[in-house]
């Protein structure tokens, strides 16, 4: 099963990607992988900032437990905070409301030489909005077309665009919720309000099918991610955002001329 959509792929059916999958990898030899990939970012990573010529945009979306929050912090552990930014996305404020809905999101796209994280992203425009009605069909329908026409906008002006579903099964949720439950370190985690949306699963499963088959283009793939094993999960992100950045023209940039003749005065 491949973990990238095809782009043109005209469906997707969630319920053939096993959420356990481990491709077939020990949690070891996951995490000694893990390690060397990481290194390996963080040496591109500082090449793409010193050249600030691309960008890099990681979109993180998932169910409630997927994983977003987990996925920043053992993804990017060896990069240099200094060129990443993380953005959230939350329930709109009157003053996004009143904006077209992708004006908040555009604004956190990463800026040349970053690695730019949304912690879910527009894609809720299609996804609570389309399961919660918040906006007649007619106008979710026309997002998809529009999303499109914004990822090739940015990747046509430098920015590498990467979208990754943290696919968990219903079961899994319920233990990690049952575990947010458990543990008070964990309760500022845990909201009633999630337990309605978990109601609508289906539902959510079916928007994000659409999501992934409408909007998997050549410029801005989606994957799903087998999300049950946190290690494995951090290890495919891992793995495909390496792929991406070594296929961008990343170097160092041109030094200025006459470096060799200047002595430093005491
Ligand atoms: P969390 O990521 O758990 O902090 O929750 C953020 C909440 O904001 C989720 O319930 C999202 O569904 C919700 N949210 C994010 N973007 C939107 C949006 N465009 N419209 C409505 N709700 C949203
Ligand atoms: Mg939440």
């Amino acid at each position: 099963m491949h973990l990238r959509i095809a782009p043109g792929q005209t469906r997707v059916d969630l319920a053939a990607y096993n959420p356990d999958d481990t491709g077939a990898v020990t949690k070891e030899a996951a995490g000694a992988e893990l390690k060397e990939l990481q290194s390996e970012m963080a040496v591109l990573q500082e090449k793409l900032y010193a050249q600030s010529r691309y960008a890099l945009l990681v979109v993180l979306q998932g169910m409630d437990t997927s994983g977003k929050d987990g996925a920043i912090k053992h993804v990017f552990d060896e990069v240099n905070p200094m060129g990443v930014r993380v953005a959230n996305f939350k329930a709109p404020t009157a003053e996004e409301l009143a904006h077209d809905y992708l004006w908040r999101v555009h604004r956190q796209v990463p800026p040349k030489g970053y690695i730019g994280i949304f912690n879910r992203s527009h894609y809720e425009d299609v996804l609570v909005v389309r399961v919660e009605s918040l906006v007649p069909q007619s106008v979710w329908e026309a997002r998809y077309a529009q999303i499109n026409a914004f990822e090739r906008l940015l990747a046509e002006t430098g920015t590498k665009v990467l979208k990754f579903f943290l696919h968990i099964s219903k079961a899994e949720q319920k233990k990690r919720l049952e575990d947010r439950l458990a543990d008070p370190a964990k309760h500022w985690k845990f909201s009633a309000g999630d337990l309605p949306v978990r109601a609508r699963w289906d539902d959510y499963m079916a928007a994000y099918s659409d999501a992934l088959a409408r909007c998997s283009t050549a410029e801005a793939p989606w994957f799903v991610v087998p999300a049950n094993k946190k290690w494995y999960r951090n290890l495919v992100i891992t793995r495909t955002i390496l792929e991406a950045l070594r296929e961008l023209p990343l170097k160092f940039p041109e030094p200025e001329p006459g470096l060799e003749k200047i002595v430093i005065p005491d």
